[in-house]
């Protein structure tokens, strides 16, 4: 397999730190450069960024030069990972991909691009065809890729196999998302120690329309959205990591019983189990018959972070079917997604 030379842009953020933690010892990807902001730029990586992850910093970023993100110096690189805050990431990533150089994304800017593939590989791969009808740069050379919201992602990976096999009607869910996905410092700890914050500006629209685009159909270069209404409800816990998810499910077909809804979710497959990709879990959904779980502290760790952990599957009164799903936000839900969207990306022949 060829080596790639990946560049990081917001590396200082907490999304960008899970991005050099997750790229160490990665067997395609090394990382050849660094970007953040104007305050972070010229600075040695040690300095410029407030380490927060739980492992040490990498010797080999500690002495590495932050760069301003812009293309003109990253032209030693293969690709970009963007970890940049949203208020950037418009005219940043626009910038990358017209110079030549393609961008994986975590932020929320070209998600809904009609031309810019919103990627979950385990539900979506297909959907990478879109591709080539970027116009980003005129030799087709730049382009971007984003991955969704880190709730719609645990919450797309639950839906798959009950879209597939019964159809949905209608959702509703309620999340409670850990510190964490506000990135760092995030949200003062006067505000959720011992506390609940039952709104997060911006998430309910993404929550509702990512899904929609991740299990639409794509034809003749289009993406024909799937068109069940998905109603949330998203609120701050004072959780390290982890977003859990209460999922309520309307169907079209209706199932005999619930545990013919448990052994759909059991068997599905996910259709890139066989592409050899270093960071795919094993096992994307793990469903848990104890109903005491899944839990964020004992279960967001599962499969390097890689898991939906789904749960507590029972029938209802109101909707067809009720469960938790959960997964780490910043793994999952961003960086470790991210990578494996550029892992597909390879092994597609996108990147190369
Ligand atoms: P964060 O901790 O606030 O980091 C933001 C990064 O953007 C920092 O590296 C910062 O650099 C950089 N930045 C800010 N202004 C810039 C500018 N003018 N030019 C270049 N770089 C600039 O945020 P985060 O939590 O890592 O989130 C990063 C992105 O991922 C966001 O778009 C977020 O919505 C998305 N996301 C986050 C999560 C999560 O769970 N945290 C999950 C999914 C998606 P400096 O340090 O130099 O300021």
């Amino acid at each position: 397999m060829a080596q790639f030379k990946a560049g990081i842009l917001g590396a200082t953020g907490a999304v960008g730190q899970k991005f050099i933690r997750l790229l160490q010892n990665h067997p395609w990807f090394t990382i050849n450069a660094l970007g953040a902001s104007g305050r972070s730029a010229g600075k040695p990586y040690s300095e410029a960024a407030n380490w927060i992850e739980s492992t040490p910093m990498p010797d080999s970023v500690k002495k590495m030069k932050v760069r301003n993100c812009n293309s003109s110096e990253f032209g030693d690189v293969d690709f970009v990972f963007s970890g940049l805050d949203s208020s950037v990431a418009t005219e940043i990533e626009a910038g990358f991909a017209q110079a030549g150089i393609p961008v994986i994304s975590n932020a929320k800017n070209y998600r809904t691009d009609p031309t810019v593939p919103l990627l979950v590989p385990e539900v979506n791969p297909d959907h990478i065809e879109l591709i080539k009808i970027q116009k980003f740069s005129a030799d087709g050379s730049g382009w971007i890729v984003t991955n969704p919201n880190c709730v719609a992602i645990p919450l797309t990976m639950s839906l798959k196999p009950l879209h597939d096999a019964f159809g949905i009607h209608s959702v509703v869910v309620t999340s409670l998302q850990a510190i964490s996905g506000a990135g760092y410092p995030g949200v003062p700890s006067l505000d959720i120690l011992g506390n609940v914050i039952p709104f997060i500006g911006g998430e309910e629209p993404k929550i509702s329309a990512e899904p929609l685009k991740l299990l639409g159909k794509l034809e003749d270069g289009q993406i024909e959205h799937a068109s069940f209404p998905v109603q949330a409800t998203a609120t701050r816990v004072p959780v390290i990591n982890g977003h859990l998810l209460a999922v309520n499910v309307k169907l079209n077909e209706k199932p005999s019983d619930i545990s013919e809804v448990s052994e759909v979710m059991k068997s599905w497959k996910s259709p890139i189990a066989d592409l050899g990709l270093p960071s795919a879990p094993v096992f994307p959904l793990h469903i848990f018959a104890d109903e005491r779980y899944p839990q964020p502290r004992l279960h967001a760790d599962s499969e390097n972070g890689m898991q939906t952990a789904i749960g507590r599957i029972r029938g209802g009164d109101v909707m067809d079917v009720s469960y938790i799903a959960m997964a780490h936000n910043t793994i999952r839900g961003a960086a470790g997604g991210a990578i494996l969207n550029a892992e597909l990306l390879v092994k597609k022949g996108f990147l190369k």
